[in-house]
C-alpha cells in the first residue's frame, strides 16, 4: 500500500511513525512524506534565528507514545526532548549539524527539564526522530521535500502533484499545519495603502517568515496583536539586533545596540498574553477537574442534560475550586479543605464564598481575568506595567503552589473534556460562536498559551528601556498623510511599518495552500458549517468525521482512503496547534494512532 502524508511537520511524523510502528501483519508499505522543508516542517525548520524560543518546555514535548495511549495502538516509547537532549542528541549533532554544530551542543549542555528551547532544536529533534525511522524501515519511508501543488481522485486512489513530478498513492493523510490566507477586506485595504506610500505592511505570517531587514533602527513601528507572535517579534527586534539583557537585582534591564525600533504595540485587550509559570509537574503530572471527570461527563452525556451552557458552568466552577483550595494552601488560610470543596459543590459559589471571609480578598472574576484594566481614571501606561509586573510574579510562583498560576495550567490540563463535548456535539451553533469560539477560545489563550516567562521580563525591561510602547485600546489604525498613525495617549505616532503580529487563522476558503484549494476546486473536500435551529456558523476547518478524521467530500461522502487532522481542522476540533505532552495520552498522537490503525485494517 501507497500512502502519502502532506506535511512533514510533527503531526506528518507522527502519523508516519504510527503506521510503522502498527504494521504488524508486515503489509508491504511505503510511505511518502511530502514537505518542501524536510523532517519539522516550516515552523520548525533550522534555519531560522535562534532567539526563537519554544513556548512548552523541553520535559512537555515529544514524539513518542508511551503506556498512557489509549487508542489501542502500539506503544513505542522514547526520549522527550529533554532527555533526548541528555542522550543520544550529542551523537547525532556530531554527526550530522553542520556548520551550527557548536550552537546546538551548547544548548544541549545548557539544557534545563523545565526550560524552553530554542525553535531550531526542537526541530534537530524531530530530524533525529526521522532519521530513526529511516534507519528501522529502510525503503519503507521516503522524504520527497516539494511542495503538493495538486491531488487528482483516481479510480482506486489518488494522483498527487508536485511542480517536478505526480505520485499516485492508495491513501492519503493532509497533516499540512499552519498556512497563509488570503487577505481579508481590511488587510487588503492596508495592502494597497502601502503599495501605493512605500510603506511595510505585513500580513499575518509566522515571525521567522517576515523580512524585518527592511525595517530600519529607531524608526516607529506599529505591531497588531499581543499574543505569542508578538512575543517573537520581542526577541527578533532587541537581542536579535544585538541588545543584550542583564540581570539586576532579579530583574532584567536592557542594553540597547542602537539597532531597535521603537515598537508601538496594542490589542483588543492591549495586554500581552499571561506567561507561562515556572514548572512545577513532572512526569505526567496533571491537575484533575471534580466535576468534568470522565465519567460524570459520560453520566450527563448518557442522561440527555449536558448542554454548552451547562458543560462551561461546570468548567468555571471546577476551576474556581481548584483556584480556592490553591489560595488556601498558598496564603494558609485555616479552612478545611475536604470541608470547603464538599460546599463549594453542593451549592451556589457566591453563597458558598460568604461564609469564607478569609478567601474575600482573592476572590476569582472571569470578568477581571478577562479585562483587567478597567478603571477609566487609569493612567495606561502605568496600569498596564504594574500589569505586567503581576503576571510577572505570579508566574514564578509556580504552577503547582501559586494558586492563580496552577488554575491556569489546569485549563490547560483540562482540554480533552472540551474536546470530548465537541465530539459528542453538545454545543448548539449558538453555545459555539459565543460561549467556545467567542468567549472561552480567546480567553483560554490569554490565560493559558503564553510565552516563557523569560519574554515577559525582556518585555518589562523594554517598555523600562522605552522601546517597547503598549497602546490603550481601542487601537484605531489610520491611513493618514502617506504614513499609518496611531494614538498613544495624546500624541499621534506616523509610522512606515504596520505588522499583524499573528498567525493565520484556519480558513479553509481562504487559505492560499495550493493543494487545499486544488482540492476544493476538485471537490475532494468541503468546508465544515455548523447550523441548527439557533443558527449557521462557519467555522473555517475543512469537514472531517469526528473520531477518525475521515474526509467529507463535497457531496457529503466521507472518504475512507483520505484523512485530515491539526490546524486545517480547527473548528470541528479544538486548539490543534500544540505539541505532544508525554504521559498526558497526548491527542495529537492519539489521532495520529487511530488514523494509522484505521488505514492499516483496510489495507
Ligand atoms: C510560530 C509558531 C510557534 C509555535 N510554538 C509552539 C510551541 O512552542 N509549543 C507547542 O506546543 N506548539 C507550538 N506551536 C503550535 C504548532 O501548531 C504545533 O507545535 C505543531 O507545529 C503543529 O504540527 P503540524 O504538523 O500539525 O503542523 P506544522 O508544524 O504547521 O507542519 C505542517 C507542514 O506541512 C507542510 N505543508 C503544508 N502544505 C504542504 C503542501 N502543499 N505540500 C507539502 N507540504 C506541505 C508545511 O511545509 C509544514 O512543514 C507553534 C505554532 C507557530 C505557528
Amino acid at each position: 500500500m501507497k500512502i502519502g502524508i502532506i506535511g512533514a511537520g510533527p503531526r506528518g511524523l507522527s502519523a508516519a511513525e504510527r503506521i510503522l510502528r502498527n504494521n504488524k501483519n508486515k503489509q508491504k508499505l511505503q510511505l511518502f512524506l511530502f514537505d518542501p522543508v524536510g523532517p519539522g516542517g516550516r515552523i520548525w525548520r533550522l534555519d531560522q534565528p535562534k532567539e526563537l524560543l519554544m513556548n512548552s518546555v523541553s520535559q512537555q514535548v515529544t514524539l513518542f507514545t508511551d503506556e498512557t495511549l489509549s487508542s489501542g495502538g502500539v506503544v513505542a516509547p522514547g526520549p522527550n526532548l529533554y532527555q533526548w537532549s541528555k542522550g543520544p542528541a550529542a551523537e547525532y549533532i556530531e554527526q550530522k549539524a553542520g556548520k551550527e554544530k557548536q550552537l546546538y551542543l551548547d544548548e544541549i549542555k545548557r539544557l534545563e527539564k523545565d526550560q524552553q528551547s530554542t525553535r531550531c532544536l526542537y526541530s534537530v529533534y524531530q530530524h533525529w526522530f526521522f532519521s530513526q525511522l529511516q534507519k528501522e524501515y529502510g525503503e519503507s519511508l521516503s522524504l520527497i521535500d516539494s511542495l503538493v501543488e495538486a491531488v487528482d481522485k483516481t479510480d482506486d486512489g489518488f494522483r498527487l502533484k508536485t511542480v517536478q513530478k505526480s505520485y499516485t498513492m492508495d491513501r492519503l493523510i493532509l497533516a499540512s499545519g499552519h498556512w497563509e490566507n488570503e487577505a481579508t477586506g481590511e488587510e487588503q485595504a492596508f495592502s494597497e495603502y502601502a503599495r501605493e506610500h512605500q510603506l511595510f505592511y505585513q500580513m499575518p505570517a509566522n515571525p521567522a517568515d517576515v523580512a524585518l531587514d527592511q525595517i530600519p533602527a529607531q524608526e516607529p513601528v506599529i505591531l497588531r496583536g499581543l499574543g505569542l507572535s508578538f512575543f517573537d517579534y520581542v526577541g527578533l527586534f532587541t537581542s536579535g539586533r544585538g541588545g543584550r539583557f542583564e540581570e539586576r537585582e532579579g530583574k532584567l534591564v536592557y542594553h540597547p545596540s542602537g539597532n531597535e525600533p521603537v515598537i508601538y504595540s496594542g490589542s483588543r485587550r492591549g495586554l500581552p498574553y499571561y506567561p507561562r509559570g515556572r514548572n512545577q509537574k513532572q512526569g505526567g503530572a496533571m491537575a484533575w477537574p471534580k466535576l468534568l471527570t470522565k465519567e460524570n461527563l459520560k453520566k450527563w452525556h448518557e442522561a440527555g442534560n449536558l448542554t454548552g451552557e451547562l458543560f462551561f458552568e461546570y468548567l468555571k466552577k471546577d476551576v474556581e475550586l481548584f483556584y480556592y483550595k490553591k489560595i488556601i494552601e498558598e496564603h494558609q488560610l485555616p479552612i478545611d479543605i475536604p470541608v470547603f470543596e464538599k460546599e463549594f459543590l453542593a451549592e451556589s459559589t457566591v453563597s458558598c464564598l460568604d461564609r469564607y471571609p478569609g478567601l474575600k480578598p482573592y476572590r476569582w472574576s472571569w470578568e477581571k481575568l478577562s479585562s483587567p484594566i478597567t478603571d477609566s481614571n487609569h493612567d495606561f501606561a502605568a496600569a498596564s506595567r504594574h500589569f505586567i509586573e503581576d503576571q510577572i510574579m505570579e508566574a514564578e510562583k509556580g504552577n503547582c503552589t501559586g494558586a492563580l498560576t496552577s488554575a491556569f495550567d489546569a485549563l490547560k490540563d483540562w482540554r480533552d473534556p472540551i474536546r470530548q463535548a465537541m465530539a459528542w456535539g453538545i454545543f448548539s451553533v449558538q453555545e459555539y460562536k459565543d460561549i467556545l469560539w467567542g468567549w472561552f477560545t480567546h480567553l483560554n489563550a490569554f490565560l493559558t498559551i503564553g510565552p516563557p516567562v523569560i519574554r515577559t521580563k525582556e518585555l518589562a525591561a523594554l517598555i523600562d528601556a522605552g522601546i517597547f510602547h503598549l497602546i490603550e485600546p481601542p487601537l484605531a489604525i489610520q491611513k493618514e498623510s502617506g504614513k499609518f498613525v496611531i494614538h498613544y495617549g495624546n500624541e499621534a505616532i506616523k509610522s512606515r511599518f504596520l505588522i499583524e503580529a499573528r498567525i493565520p487563522k484556519t480558513d479553509v476558503l481562504k487559505t492560499e495552500n495550493p493543494v487545499i484549494r486544488d482540492l476544493s476546486k476538485n471537490r475532494l473536500i468541503r468546508p465544515f458549517k455548523l447550523k441548527d435551529e439557533t443558527g449557521e456558523y462557519a467555522t473555517g476547518a475543512i469537514e472531517v468525521e469526528r473520531g477518525t478524521n475521515r474526509v467529507v467530500c463535497s457531496s457529503g461522502e466521507i472518504q475512507t482512503d483520505f484523512y485530515c487532522f491539526g490546524i486545517p481542522v480547527e473548528g470541528v476540533d479544538w486548539l490543534t496547534a500544540a505539541a505532544a505532552r508525554p504521559y498526558t495520552d497526548p491527542w495529537n498522537l492519539r489521532q495520529a494512532d487511530t488514523i494509522a490503525q484505521l488505514i492499516l485494517s483496510d489495507g
